[in-house]
Parts: structure tokens; sequence; C-alpha cells
């Protein structure tokens, strides 16, 4: 009998650990097997997203149609994502993790000139229109290259008769190819993983994880509780089905984007899981996957307000409920912004400082330096935190619009 695939990977996980751990740096020599299958995913999300919402938005027929699903996907992105900044606000406040810790000896070693900060948060919905599509998909731009296919989609549905069958048949064919080609690379799944762990534990030093202990757990509980207590509540509610259900469908997704660190490299597993084993209609989940692993990223949020409730607390400034309330409102935005890459949303956070003054502070770029150096483990937890939302925002939709027959297939 095959080993189903989530037991491969896990088992790929477990094998990884053990190998870092026995070999040290001897162990990185299997580190090209991760390169290799992050490359391999990597090269199918650009095509992917293209014929995916092309192909989605054609399929929904009218503007009024489009019009009502992006409102209920804006809607439940907006939501969950506050919610997770709640709970990162109200823990950070309880435990207050930096609370008298003294960074500045382990990071004197950090140049923060070597952090690009990010431009403003209105040039980056500004930047979202494309000036060249070509371009956009050239440089992997993935707001330009979905705004263009929402458009052109979009343009398919005005078509009549013949040209309209004609690229409906090509994008929707299209999809098709790609989504094909996504099972052959999960295929290699286990083996990339073994990679992308190895690599991941052979490189991680101990001493800095132990000066930021608090910070590390604080922002940690805080993605366990949206994971296992908020993200359920709401898939409860929303749609009345067993989130244990949704869990099964979608491990492979959810340990592969623990692996990779980044929801774009998960996104054509998302797909596949969010398709072919929870059964959520091709209509459906090529809007709402795209969209979501560009723009919802709970777990993200959660971090970047912790985050910054940290820095303030380890630079012993008071931030007083005005503050806080612009935390909440940045971190949100600084979410959406943050590209679905690893540590991305580390070099968001001073959007948010910038928004409390802390944006020039030496002091705070000299944490953000040493938070860098922690960030792996907590990149790779928020990352499965942001999937997991996507793919349950991906189900709500579907029972809203009165989609049967989900999780038949597992
Ligand atoms: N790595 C995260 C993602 O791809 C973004 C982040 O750094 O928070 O979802």
């Amino acid at each position: 009998m095959k080993l189903k695939l989530h037991w491969q990977v896990l088992i790929a996980m477990g094998a990884g650990v053990v190998f870092a751990l026995t070999l040290g740096e001897k162990a990185l020599f299997v580190a090209p097997l991760g390169t290799i299958f992050l490359r391999l995913l990597k090269m199918i999300i650009v095509p992917l997203i293209i014929f995916s919402i092309t192909s989605g938005v054609a399929g929904l027929g009218d503007s009024r149609t489009l019009g009502r699903m992006g409102a209920k996907t804006f809607g439940y992105y907006f939501l969950t994502s506050l919610l997770a900044i709640l709970v990162g606000l109200t823990l950070s406040n309880l435990i207050q993790p930096g609370a008298g810790l003294h960074l500045n000896e382990q990071s004197a070693a950090f140049d923060p000139g070597t952090l690009a900060k990010p431009k403003s948060m209105f040039e980056i919905l500004i930047r979202m229109i494309p000036t060249n599509p070509v371009q956009a998909m050239a440089d992997g731009d993935m707001l330009g290259i979905i705004f263009w296919s929402i458009v052109f989609g979009f343009g398919i549905t005005r078509l009549q008769g013949r040209p309209q069958q004609f690229l409906n048949q090509f994008f929707q064919y299209g999809f098709t190819a790609m989504m094909t080609i996504t099972r052959g690379i999960i295929a290699f799944l286990p083996i990339g993983v073994f990679g992308l762990i190895t690599k991941a534990v052979a490189t991680a030093g101990s001493e800095l994880f132990k000066a930021v202990g608090m910070y590390i757990i604080t922002i940690a509980v805080g993605l366990s509780i949206h994971f296992l207590v908020i993200l359920p509540v709401v898939f409860w509610l929303f749609t009345r089905l067993n989130p244990l259900d949704h869990a099964r469908a979608m491990l492979p997704a959810f340990l592969t984007a623990f692996s990779t660190s980044s929801s774009g490299a998960t996104l054509p597993v998302t797909m596949d899981c969010v398709e072919n084993r929870a059964g959520v209609s091709n209509k459906v989940s090529s809007f709402v996957l795209p969209l979501g692993a560009t723009i919802n990223m709970d777990g993200t949020a959660l971090y970047e307000c912790a985050g910054v409730l940290f820095i303030a607390q380890a630079l012993g400034v008071h931030l007083g409920f005005l503050q806080q309330v612009t935390i909440v409102l940045t971190a949100f935005l600084a979410s959406v912004g943050t590209a679905a890459v690893p540590s991305a949303g580390l070099v968001m956070i001073f959007v948010v400082l910038d928004a409390v003054g802390l944006g020039n502070n030496p002091g705070a770029a000299l944490i953000v330096g040493t938070m860098l150096a922690v960030d792996r483990p907590l990149d790779m937890f928020r990352t499965m935190v942001n999937v997991t939302s996507d793919s349950i925002g991906a189900v709500v939709v579907a029972k809203s619009e009165g989609e049967e027959h989900l999780y038949s297939a597992i």
C-alpha cells in the first residue's frame, strides 16, 4: 500500500531534522534538493495565476457575480486579518515580551542599512496597476499580474459567440494543463521538504533564540490561537462544516507552507488541495486563492502588530491607546502589502514603525536585525497560518455560493 502524501511529507520532515542534527553543517549537501523543488514551484506560479484568474473571471459570466464574489472575498480577508491582529495586540500587552530586554550587545554586528525599507502604502496600491502587463509577468509582480488577469478575464465576458467561446476554452484548457504540471511537481514534495527542512535546521544558531525567547513565545502562542481556535470557529460559523475535514484536506499545503516559508510558492499546492481534496469549484478557487496568497496574510498581520509592540517595549517607549489603534490599522495594510516570499513580513514592519514614529530610530533598526536572525521558524509558522486562512476563505465563499459535496473526496 502506498503511504499517503502527508505521511510521506511528515516522515521527510522528521528525517530532515534528524539528519541536520546528526551531521550539522555537513548535512547541507542535500540543500539543493529543496532549492530545486522551490524553483519548480516558482516556475509554475506566474502562468498558473494568469490562467487560473483569467479563466475564473471569464467563467463568472457577468460583472454582478464578480462583484458579489469580490465583496465576500475581501470581507472575509479583512475580518480574519483583523481578528489575527487583535490576538497579537492582546497577547503582547499581556505578556510584555520586550520589557526589560537589552539587545544591543547581540545586535551590534548588524548593519541596519542592509535592510531595504519599503515605500509608502499608497504607492503599493498604485503599483497594483501595471503600466506594462508583460513586464509585470517578467518581474513576477503578483499584484500587477492579478489586476491584469481580472481585467482581461472581464474583457472576455463582454465578448460574444465564437471569440468568447474560443478564449474561454483556451484559458480553461491552459489552466487544466497548469494543474496537471502542478500534480507532477507535488509528487516530489517529500524530497523537496527533506532538503528544505535539513537546511533550516542545520543553519539555525541557538544563542539569539534564547535572548528573545519571550518574543518568540508570544508570536508562537498568538499564531497557535489563531490557527487552532479563531480560524476553525470562523470556518464553522460560516460553513457549519467540520474544521477537521478541512485540515485533513489541506495537510499537504500546510506542510508545504511550513517548509517553504512562502505562500506564493505554496499556491500551486494550495489550489490542488482546495479543488481536488476539499472539492471547491475551479470558479471560486481560481479567484479567491491567488488573491489570498498575495494580499491575505493573517499570520503576517498578527506578526506585524506583535513585532512593533515588542520593539516599542524593548526601547522603553510607551504606546497609548490611539497609537495602538494606529498599529492595528497599519499592521493590516502592511500585511496586505507583504510579498508572499520568505521574511517579507519582517521588512514590512518598518511601515508600521513609521506610523508610530519609530521608523528612523536606530535602536529599532538594531532590534529588527535581531528579529531577522531568528525569523525563520516564525516565518514558517506564520506562512502556514496565511495559507490556512486563504484556504478557509475559498471554502467560505464556495459554501455561500451554494456549492455542495465539499470534502466528499477525502
Ligand atoms: N513568508 C510569508 C508568506 O509568504 C510572508 C511573511 O514574511 O510574513 O506568506
